[in-house]
């Protein structure tokens, strides 16, 4: 199959007939991939806990690109042009949040936050306002207005999911893409790569801040997540 993309974390290859498939591999990064290694088992934990979720999501009305969870690291999925506007959602003040603004670490945000990020490593995935999406001809307003109203949607569904298995869903990242006959559908994963999980009890860490932090034990955390998100 010819390979449309290799990502940091996950390569993605022509499926034919308006299809593609993502793999997961086993590479986890930060810092716009500065800092790299592979973790055993990491990309098939991925694939299942981001299967499940989109699953779930589908169930409750919310489009998404995920069409078969081919076992154990593959998805086959609705072939789309992705929107370079990463649309983060925040429940709780941490992170980018508490360095970029006086927010008091750990605090809830309620009404969440929604903020739009270009998906550029280049210039560090930088914040962006309508104005700045519209001139760089990223997405219409249009698209904007959707992507938001479909990521609070997202986030009120997996809020109470979370929540039913002792997690805190802390904040998270969402992509869009948009299919050959123009209708924006969720893409990419919903996983510990690219949300902040923390137990709800103790608050422990349990998604890729273990890793950009050298908190170790970061296989055993998502194993956990996995097991919480399918029972
Ligand atoms: P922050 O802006 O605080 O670094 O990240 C907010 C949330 O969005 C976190 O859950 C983080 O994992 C996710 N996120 C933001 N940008 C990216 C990105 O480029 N890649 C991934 N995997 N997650 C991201």
């Amino acid at each position: 199959m010819k390979t449309i993309t290799t990502g940091k974390v996950k390569t993605v290859y022509d499926a034919g007939e308006g299809k593609a498939i993502i793999e997961f591999r086993d590479d986890i990064t930060a810092g716009d991939g500065a800092k790299k290694e592979a973790k055993e088992g990491k990309g098939s934990i991925n694939a299942e806990i981001s299967a499940r979720l989109l699953r779930f999501l589908e169930e409750k009305g919310v489009k998404t690109h995920l069409k078969e969870f081919v076992r154990p690291n593959k998805f086959l999925v609705t072939k789309v042009e992705i929107i370079p506007v990463e649309v983060i959602l925040r429940n709780i003040a941490t992170g980018s949040l508490v360095r970029r603004f006086p927010f008091e670490e750990g605090s809830e945000l309620n009404p969440p936050i929604v903020e739009f990020g270009y998906k550029n490593d280049d210039y560090h995935d930088p914040m962006l306002n309508n104005d700045i999406a519209l001139a760089l001809g990223l997405c219409t307003r249009d698209d904007l207005t959707v992507m938001r109203r479909l990521a609070l949607k997202v986030n009120d569904l997996l809020k109470e999911f979370f929540f039913e298995r002792g997690i805190l869903l802390v904040d998270f990242k969402l992509e869009f893409g948009k299919t050959h006959e123009g209708e924006i559908i969720l893409a990419d994963e919903i996983s510990p790569d690219t949300c902040r999980f923390w137990d709800s009890e103790t608050r422990e860490v349990m998604d890729k801040d273990r890793f950009r932090k050298d908190m170790g034990s970061v296989i055993e955390f998502y194993s956990e997540v996995r097991r919480r998100v399918l029972s």
